[in-house]
């Protein structure tokens, strides 16, 4: 088999990770999406990287990214179906920060069910919020992230309680949740995903 042809075989995954602030999502994702060949797309990098270059869109969201606030639902969804229908999300992509509410759910349910293309996976790292606090606090002197301040933290924390977490009811009937231990090191969480995927005939090359 010619190695274009072990792409174009490759299941496709389209796959949700969803977990709070400091939760390792981004480290994970990085993972997963390199293993399976897929992009990531996370819309917190997104905004940064407008913020970062001055476009319109970044400076229509720094203050509201600094407040550790959403953005409007509706531009976020506008933006991740424009990254969604890039040539390089064809065979699937991992959406990290996305969807964060109950709009977004079915602003992406509306955009995926058009496409005929369901999620595959949800794949939810469970971390106390007490851990998440002690990690993001860490990457706050690590990284100097602007909205890694005590305040914004606790209130992005609050949204993901109040939000995020309640999405996860609206996707466990489906039957493509699962929740993945993300308190050990990076390896071993690392692991318990990849065997999740596995199991769901989603194989991740290492
Ligand atoms: P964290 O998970 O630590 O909050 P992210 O990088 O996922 O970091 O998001 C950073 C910020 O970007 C959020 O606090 C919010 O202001 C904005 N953001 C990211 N994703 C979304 C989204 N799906 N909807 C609205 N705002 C978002």
């Amino acid at each position: 088999m010619t190695a274009s042809e072990t792409v174009d075989d490759r299941p496709t995954a389209r796959l949700l990770i969803v977990g709070p602030q400091g939760s390792g999502k981004g480290t994970q994702g990085a993972r997963i999406a390199g293993g399976l060949g897929i992009p990531v797309v996370s819309t917190g990098d997104i905004f940064r990287a407008n913020i970062k270059e001055g476009t319109e869109l970044g400076q229509q969201v720094t203050a509201i990214l600094d407040a550790g606030d959403l953005v409007p639902d509706e531009l976020t969804s506008a933006i991740v179906r424009d990254r969604l229908t890039q040539v390089d999300a064809a065979a699937g992509f991992l959406l990290d920060g996305y969807p964060r509410n109950a709009a977004q759910v079915e602003h992406l349910d509306e955009f995926l069910h058009s496409r005929g293309e369901p999620l595959d996976a949800v794949i939810v790292l469970d971390v106390p919020r007490e851990e998440s606090i002690a990690r993001l606090a860490l990457r706050a002197t690590e990284q100097g992230r602007a909205d890694d301040t005590p305040e914004a933290i606790a209130h992005r924390l609050d949204i993901y309680e109040k939000e995020t977490a309640p999405i996860l009811s609206v996707y466990a009937p489906r039957g493509i949740v699962d929740t993945i231990d993300g308190v050990g090191s990076l390896d071993e969480i690392t692991a318990r995903i990849f065997r999740a995927l596995d199991a769901r005939g989603l194989r991740v090359a290492v």
